[in-house]
């Protein structure tokens, strides 16, 4: 499929494991190691967030291996899926344990490692496109701007417990942060937007939520933070959702078009802890690729 020698990736070797970050869908964001590892693995561990399409590459004669939620019953625990992955590698197979987007952005990929790393099991880790990065870039919404934003902040909107994360700092986010890209936010977004405001978030500010972000089933909604929860009804997960200034420059990116909901926002408000934005050009000088 690729020509790794040529490309000096390393050997998967039997009885290893890749922890390995599938991106958000589009198989065109596979690294040249996911391909590698998706051509040489005996075993494939894949979460539900991970693309048919790129299962559909795998090695024929590869076992896949489901991990995620399936019907409503409940999902295997993550001793459960540690303890598969060292058996599956004690037992002397190419172990691919694939995960949507980046393995260790809010993916667990860190506590499977350490899990490894404690049975004695080799492992790598290969990072992927993460949906706070790659998600945005596809809608047009750079995750950050020189003139807009120093810092941006990745946060999830769900705790392990499943209720909004009580142990964030949500003022301080709010107030440090020009740019915020929640994970997982879809189900407690009314709550997380009343903090936010609450921290003295304008709800004027731009904000956006991107649905199957790089599918073809991709959604987008444009709007102000104080009309977020009602923007995202009847949107599907997985979504991400983009908070800041940086969300007006999509006017002027959208390099896919496939826009939906609202596109008029107001005025830049001002700043947080950052210079003003610039005013967006009228639509006549802004560059498309
Ligand atoms: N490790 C993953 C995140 C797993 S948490 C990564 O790095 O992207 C699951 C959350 O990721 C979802 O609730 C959603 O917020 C986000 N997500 C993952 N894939 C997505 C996609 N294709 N479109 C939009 N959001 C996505």
């Amino acid at each position: 499929m690729i020509d790794s020698a040529r490309l000096g990736l390393p050997e998967f070797a039997a009885g290893h494991v890749w922890l390995v970050g599938a991106g958000p869908g589009d198989p065109g964001l596979l690294s040249a190691l996911a391909l590698h590892a998706l051509s040489h693995a005996d075993s494939i561990v894949y979460d539900a967030l991970v693309d048919r399409r790129i299962l559909d590459l795998a090695r024929p004669g590869a076992t896949l291996d489901f991990a995620g939620k399936r019907g409503g019953r409940p999902s295997p625990t993550q001793p459960d899926i540690s303890a598969r992955l060292i058996r599956l590698a004690e037992a002397g197979h190419r172990v691919l344990r694939l995960k949507g987007g980046d393995p260790c952005v809010f993916g667990r990929g860190a506590e499977e490692a350490l899990a490894l790393a404690a049975a004695g099991i080799r492992f790598r880790i290969v990072p992927g496109i993460t949906a706070g990065i790659g998600g945005l870039a596809y809608a047009g919404i750079p995750a950050t701007h020189r003139e807009i934003n120093s810092a941006v902040t990745f946060v999830t909107g769900h705790s392990s417990r499943g209720a909004v994360p009580d142990r964030l700092d949500w003022d301080a986010v709010a107030r440090g942060s020009p740019v915020l890209v929640i994970y997982m936010a879809l189900q407690h977004l009314p709550q997380i937007v009343e903090r936010l405001l609450a921290a003295g978030r304008r709800r004027e500010e731009p904000a956006a939520i991107v649905s199957k972000a790089t599918t073809p089933a991709q959604r987008i909604v444009v709007s102000q933070l104080g009309k977020l929860a009602a923007a995202a009804i009847g949107l599907e997960t997985p979504a991400i959702v983009v908070i800041g200034e940086v969300v007006r420059l999509r006017d002027g990116l959208d390099w896919i078009g496939a826009s939906e909901g609202a596109r008029t926002l107001p005025p830049p408000g001002p700043p947080l802890a950052t210079p003003p934005p610039p005013t967006p050009p009228p639509p006549g000088q802004r560059q498309r690729s």
